[in-house]
């Protein structure tokens, strides 16, 4: 079974469309994403418009703000304070990485928690290992929603997550132990990755490493995530799972582009919706 996240990302897409048109009808003006961008890392611009275009398919407000490499890490937090400020701004995105003179962790701990629709912020990062009310990171989010669709109950299975990051790696095993999972996170320095990863029922990758999970890594009937996002140097995507040997032994797995990737950018959709809402409801 191969997850078409494309077109899962797509209905959930049309159905937050849905909700937004009936959110601007009852209070009067419609959910806002202002997303940020510093410098021009084509990877990044590519993202970004990516995410613009969803924002305006979902009927959101918005804007793009681009601003120059050279950009100084206080001119950065200056346009962050004053997004903060706007009672009509939603959501805030700040599009990473960041030039190296700019410190991003301070970049994200500027943008007020109830903004931070990447969920990267301190306090939601506390909220979801707490759990208390937090906004989630998007990729983790877009990866369970792929995982509810194989309709496998993932309660006592063994999920290996290779990758230990904070934006992807770690909130999922989070998510995956909240849905009781045993999880297991592997990470550079890991001993024998691939016996541990053949004693995965669900193999999650988020590396950046292009095909290094190979056939003999896997176990028959697995469900496979590959998050990784690798352009080759003949210009083609690829996942950080050899696709093609690992996918005859997977009992599902996500194919690089057209799974995790339109998922995650859903998951920002769904999480602005939400910022609005609660701010609405204050
Ligand atoms: P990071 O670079 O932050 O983390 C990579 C992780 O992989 C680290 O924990 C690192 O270990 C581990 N690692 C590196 N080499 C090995 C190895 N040989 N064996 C085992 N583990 C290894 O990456 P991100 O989490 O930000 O992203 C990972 C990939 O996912 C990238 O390709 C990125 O483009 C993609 N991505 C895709 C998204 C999507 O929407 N589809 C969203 C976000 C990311 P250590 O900690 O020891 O260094």
């Amino acid at each position: 079974m191969i997850i078409d996240g494309k077109q899962i990302a797509q209905q959930l897409k049309e159905e937050l469309r849905g909700q937004v048109a009936v959110l601007t009808g009852k209070y009067g003006r419609k959910p806002c994403l202002d997303v940020i961008i510093v410098g021009q890392n084509p990877a990044s611009m590519s993202y970004v418009k990516s995410k613009i275009k969803a924002t305006e398919y979902c009927g959101f407000d918005g804007e793009l703000i681009q601003l120059p490499e050279a950009t100084s890490q206080e001119e950065l937090l200056r346009v962050i304070a004053e997004r903060n400020g706007k009672d009509d701004v939603d959501g805030i995105l700040v599009q990473l990485p960041l030039p190296k003179h700019i410190d991003e962790q301070t970049v994200i701990e500027a943008i007020a928690p109830g903004k931070d629709v990447d969920g990267f912020h301190p306090s939601n990062v506390a909220g979801l290992w707490l759990n208390q009310p937090a906004i989630v990171p998007c990729t983790p989010l877009g990866i369970i929603a792929l995982l509810e669709q194989t309709h496998v109950d993932l309660g006592g299975r063994h999920a290996v997550i290779v990758g230990r990051s904070n934006i992807v790696g770690k909130p999922i095993a989070k998510l995956l132990l909240d849905k009781n999972c045993t999880v297991t996170i592997a990470h550079s320095r890991t001993k024998d990755l691939a016996a541990i990863c053949r004693k995965a029922d669900i193999l999650i990758v988020a590396v950046g490493r292009p095909r290094m999970i190979t056939a003999d890594m896997v176990k028959q009937g697995a469900i496979v995530i590959d998050v990784g996002i690798n352009r080759l140097e003949d210009g083609r995507l690829v996942g950080d799972v050899d696709f093609e040997t690992v996918a005859p032994i997977a009992g599902a797995i996500t194919p690089v582009p057209g799974g995790v990737g339109p998922m995650t950018i859903t998951m920002l959709m769904r999480n602005t919706i939400e910022c609005y809402k609660k701010r609405i409801n204050k």
